[in-house]
């Protein structure tokens, strides 16, 4: 779930991964590009619309190029919402709590 709004509240190391990730982003053609809807995991958003479009997000990120470097960025900017490298935030959240364990 790329966005282009990024505060001033991460640390040089998250910012340089994310540039990072956005430049890539650029030359390359990714799937969240124009979908970010689906990506979204906000709980404003109704449940079982977030439960059907979740799979589907999953489903596009796998097939993306960025997927590791995505993954890479959202657990070390602790990203808590959105899809990011084929996870949600809870898993991200699994993932850095005990990372010997698939999410
Ligand atoms: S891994 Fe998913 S969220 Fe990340 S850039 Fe690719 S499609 Fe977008």
């Amino acid at each position: 779930m790329i966005t282009t709004d990024k505060g001033n509240n991460v640390n040089k190391k998250v910012l340089h991964l994310y540039e990072d990730l956005i430049r890539e982003a650029s030359e390359q053609t990714i799937p969240c590009t124009g979908n970010g809807h689906l990506f979204d995991t906000d709980e404003s958003i109704n449940i079982e619309l977030r439960k059907w479009n979740e799979p589907i997000a999953k489903e596009l990120c796998s097939k993306c190029p960025l997927v590791y470097d995505c993954l890479t960025y959202a657990l070390a900017a602790k990203e808590t919402h959105g899809i990011w490298g084929g996870t949600t935030p809870i898993e991200r959240e699994q993932i850095l709590r005990n990372p010997q364990k698939p999410a």
